[in-house]
């Protein structure tokens, strides 16, 4: 099942993805409803309803953000091999791990302004949405745990981050993270038989990675994490970029004024991002 946060007639709403539009749910959002314990149960009930008045055509509604309010947001770097070799490193023994807030996340078809960098990158990424409390788990814990999955791109600040060894405050400009279109349910899509993960500039490919080679699985993340900090249902983890970012080229490229940036994982949908530098805006 495809889930969504949805506007429709100045109202935000969460959506089942049905009957060629959307049925609301009864939660603002994604984060609302999936901290209600019986939100399976909820979803289950709208997707055996057959058609009805209540479904919101496509064309009426705007695809928002589907979890706007994660209490964390945990990114894992250098992820795939190849992305890891790119940067220069060794494969991992402990996955790298930062964080983002709520407020770093945007709409996956937002304009993404970061005023004070000009060295805009891009990072297409698996992002994953936490459905149950997780604490001290076991990869199959962490597994059964999750509620679904959605795209992220990681759009980093290169000269920000390379200010100091911690990436934090290249990663953490306010609305820079597109998340969405849609959450897919973990009963519909396996990462780990293999999900494309695409990353075009104005239909240039620039990236394209296989979510089976991740070195460190969306389970194995999720469990790794609870033994240190606990997740609750909303919480999202970006699980990492495969190769191909501008800072690993020769030279270095990054993002331009008016480039539109689409990332793409099939099966689960695109972010269509539209990017706004402004010269001189570097601090
Ligand atoms: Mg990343």
């Amino acid at each position: 099942m495809k889930l969504a946060t949805i506007r429709h007639d100045g109202r935000i709403t969460a959506a089942l993805v049905a009957d060629g539009g959307y049925r609301p749910l009864p939660a603002r959002n994604l984060s609302e409803l999936l901290a209600m314990p019986e939100w399976k149960g909820i979803v289950r009930d709208a997707a055996s309803m057959l058609g009805g008045s209540d479904v919101i055509p496509a064309s009426d509604a705007t695809l928002l953000n589907p979890v706007p309010a994660p209490a964390k947001v945990i990114c894992c770097g250098l992820n795939y091999s190849e992305h890891i070799r790119e940067m220069g490193r060794e494969l991992p023994e402990y996955p790298t791990l930062f964080a983002k807030f709520a407020d770093t996340l945007t709409d996956p078809d937002a304009q993404i302004v970061a005023d004070g960098s000009v060295d805009l990158d891009w990072e297409a990424e698996l992002a994953v949405v936490v459905g149950s409390t997780l604490k001290d788990a076991s990869q199959d814990e962490a597994a059964a745990a999750i509620a679904g999955y959605t795209v992220a791109n990681d759009v980093s600040m290169r000269d920000w981050q390379r200010r100091t060894l911690q990436w934090f405050q290249g990663k953490a400009f306010d609305a820079t993270t597109p998340l969405g279109p849609v959450l897919v349910t973990a009963d519909e899509i396996d990462p780990e038989a293999g999900l494309d993960v695409v990353c075009t500039i104005n239909g240039e490919e620039v990236q394209r990675g296989n979510t089976k080679t991740l070195v460190f699985s969306a389970p194995r993340l999720l469990a790794y994490i609870s033994t240190f900090t606990v997740l609750r249902p909303g919480d999202v983890v970006l699980t990492g970029t495969p190769g191909g970012v501008g800072m690993g080229m020769v030279p270095p490229r990054f993002l331009k004024d008016g480039d539109e940036l689409v990332t793409e994982i099939p099966g689960i949908g695109a972010l269509k991002n539209v990017i706004k530098i402004r010269v001189g805006a570097a601090l």
